[in-house]
């Protein structure tokens, strides 16, 4: 069962307590993916069809300039610009043919959006990191509920954790619900709402606390958990990773 494959992941995800494990489970299958990606193992065929072919997103694409790998990067868009560009040969002078017949009057002047225009919208929409980031986010998931079913040790793990961000809080009840029985899903909720509410208060302190010590009559006091408050804040409400930042 594919369930059974992550299962050590996804346990040590859970172990580590961070504010949402499944940020902490996508934060390191991102960092595999374009560190293998800009690797020097990445020379599969396939793998290389495929990102030539999809590309990447504005973040991703922003993500790996970051990590510094210029010469890893380059061979990727090397030969991901060759397939770009053979694709233009072939659709540009279709989007012009179809412009003079227009102008020709031989057909109704064409509302829908040319081959180049599809073609250019679907390279902007695809990912080849989202795309297998999802695939692996969803057996993760998978993992989560088989785990939660079969190892008392694990739901006891997930009921004394730190609770989720909120979209995947979300989606473990949008999940929950598809995988569970009702019974089960109402005994999961009843479970995992105080986690999740008494979480998202304590990290609602914390920004509370490390506001407080901006004020000259708190400045003695420790800083308790406060330092780091505002990453886990913008983590807990919208699941993003900003960073290690400058801690106060
Ligand atoms: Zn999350
Ligand atoms: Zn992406």
């Amino acid at each position: 069962m594919k369930e059974e494959l992550y299962t050590i992941p996804v346990n040590e995800a859970f172990d580590k307590q961070d504010e949402c494990a499944f940020c902490a489970l996508h934060q390191k299958l991102e960092k595999d993916i374009l560190d293998y990606v800009m690797g020097p193992s990445y020379m599969e065929e396939d793998v290389r069809g495929e990102t030539d072919r999809l590309g990447f997103c504005e973040e991703h694409y922003r993500q790996m300039f970051q990590a510094g790998n210029r010469l890893g990067l380059a061979l990727m868009l090397s030969t991901h610009m060759k397939k770009l560009r053979a694709d233009m040969q072939k659709l540009l002078p279709e989007e012009l043919d179809a412009a003079d017949s227009g102008r020709r009057g031989l057909f109704k002047k064409q509302e829908a959006a040319g081959p180049f225009v599809q073609y250019a919208q679907e390279v902007e929409d695809s990912c080849y990191a989202c795309r297998r980031m999802a695939g692996r986010m969803n057996s993760y998931v998978d993992t989560f509920f088989y785990l939660w079913k079969k190892e008392p040790e694990f739901r006891q793990k997930v009921l004394s954790g730190k609770g989720f961000c909120l979209k995947h809080f979300k989606r473990v009840m949008e999940e929950g619900k598809k995988r569970l029985s009702s019974a089960e899903y109402r005994d999961f909720l009843k479970q995992l709402i105080p986690v999740q509410t008494e979480n998202f208060q304590r990290v609602e302190e914390d920004v509370d606390w490390f506001i407080q010590k901006f004020d000259y009559r708190f400045q003695k006091e420790p800083w308790k958990n406060s330092k780091d408050a505002v990453e886990r804040a913008i983590l807990k409400i919208a699941g993003v990773n900003v960073g290690e930042g400058e801690k106060k």
